[in-house]
């Protein structure tokens, strides 16, 4: 019998996919109404656990049942340990990191589908792994994963493990950089060929121990430079990656092979990042370079990570909504720091403002500032940008609009990236961009 923990949207896929297959299974959740009392668990029956990702596997303690579990040493797997170990002949792709996970996970299978592979997308993204159909053994499943998921994924035997970056996140969870470094890193555990990207130190690191042992590619957006060279644990000096990007062209073994600059759905250095990977992992999938840059061109890009509303004259719309803080935004300010920013903010702020993006200030035209850090903001700005409060959206959208028709530059941009979270106003990030979205189209 399988004891399933938490009956989120993972949970519920997990108890529908055994049921289906006739397993029988026992439902568990901190609220009442959606699982049994933990006193009636018939432990002796439990074969294993399959725990949902939103629930601590260790920290800051772990869940009464993991830790009964883990004393009567029963393992407690994800839900992605199930779908591989029921799916032997299909392919798996994996993609962890900080940031960029879902673009590139949807930039890899917007690749395969282009190229007519019979090719499934979800994990941490969109569907859960179990609600994912059954594929044939010529047939791939991309899967977007979390630290969280990784944490108790034992043995996921992936055919490319694709690493992007790593930043501070999610400490509570792991509680320490070494410990979430170690949670993703089980990503590699069985893995034939890995794709890692090398531009923090973290991932300097992990490439360095990943490529002794399985065929890898590493990846480079930034440039060469000796502090590059000096991030080397083991006192290699880092020579160039096998694939990196330069001003926009992706570089493979030395040669150009694609030019970024005009696809519009991957602008700005991190979305080179996540191009980069994803190309590097289509490679050793066995794509060629033609094949992928012609599946690349037509990505559509995600929903609410800058992502172009409309453009009207020389004035683009772009709906950054996904930009919960101030280092989301720093990613679209740079990404646009050529044109006239005209930039809409606002909403719950996070504990450190936005003081991290006082360097962009300069290529702000104006910011227009909405919800609850229109008490807030000021502070940062300051002296140091113009600004105007605009209490809701719909106002600010139209005042930024007023302003940028007066623009004389070649490019404006109305650049809606909160660097806050969306609370205060709205129900979640998507509902929030869905409002700009149409007050653009409105305008329009
Ligand atoms: P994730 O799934 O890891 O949260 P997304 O692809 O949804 O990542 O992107 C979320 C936000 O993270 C984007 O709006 C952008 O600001 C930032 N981002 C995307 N890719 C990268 C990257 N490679 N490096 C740093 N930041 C990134």
């Amino acid at each position: 019998m399988y004891l399933i923990l938490g009956m989120g949207r993972s949970g519920q896929a997990a108890t529908i996919w055994l049921q289906d297959r006739n397993e029988k299974v026992i439902t568990c959740d901190d609220d009442p109404k959606k699982g049994e009392d933990s006193n009636t668990i018939p432990w002796d029956e439990i074969t294993a656990v399959i725990q949902s990702p939103g629930i601590p596997y260790s920290l800051p303690k772990p869940h009464a049942i993991t830790a009964e579990a883990l004393s009567r040493n029963i393992p407690i797997l994800s839900d992605i340990n199930l779908l591989r170990q029921s799916q032997d002949k299909a392919a798996f792709i994996g993609i962890t990191g900080t940031n960029g996970k879902s673009t590139t996970t949807a930039l890899i299978g917007h690749i395969l589908k282009a190229n007519k592979k019979d090719v499934e997308v979800g994990g941490n993204i969109g569907i859960p792994a179990l609600s994912l159909p059954q594929l044939r053994s010529s047939s791939t499943y991309v899967l977007e994963l979390s630290s969280y998921q990784l944490e108790f994924s034992s043995s996921l035997n992936l055919n490319i493990a694709a690493w992007l970056n790593i930043s501070e996140d999610h400490l509570e969870r792991h509680g320490s950089m070494d410990g979430y470094v170690k949670a993703k890193m089980r990503i590699f555990e069985g893995c034939q060929k890995a794709t890692i990207g090398i531009d923090d130190s973290y991932s300097l690191k992990v490439y360095e121990q990943i490529s002794k042992q399985i065929q890898t590619l590493s990846v480079s957006v930034s440039p060469l430079s000796s502090s590059n060279t000096s991030l080397s644990s083991s006192g290699l000096t880092r020579g160039p990656a096998d694939i990196w990007v330069s001003q926009g062209t992706l570089f493979d073994g030395g040669s150009p092979a694609i030019d970024l600059n005009f696809i519009p759905t991957l602008k700005g250095k991190h979305n080179h990042q996540n191009a980069a990977i994803a190309y590097a992992t289509m490679r050793l999938h066995g794509l060629s370079t033609h094949s992928i840059q012609n599946a690349m061109v037509t990505f559509p890009g995600l929903a609410h990570r800058l992502e172009i509303v409309s453009e009207n004259n020389n004035i683009l719309f772009v709906n950054d909504s996904k930009a919960t803080n101030a280092d989301a935004t720093a990613k679209a300010l740079d990404t646009y720091q050529d044109a006239s920013i005209y930039w809409i903010a606002g909403g719950r702020p996070k504990s450190n403002g936005i003081t991290p993006l006082i360097p962009y200030f300069s290529k702000i035209k104006h910011a227009f500032l909405i919800g609850e850090a229109e008490a807030d903001f000021p502070k940062t700005l300051d002296s140091k940008a113009s600004y105007s409060k605009c209490g809701d959206l719909n106002t600010a959208v139209e005042r930024a609009f007023d302003m940028a028709q007066k623009d004389n530059s070649k490019q404006a941009v109305i650049l809606f990236s909160p660097a806050c979270a969306s609370f205060d106003q709205f129900k979640d990030f998507e509902h929030r961009g869905e409002v700009f979205r149409n007050l653009v189209r409105s305008l329009l």
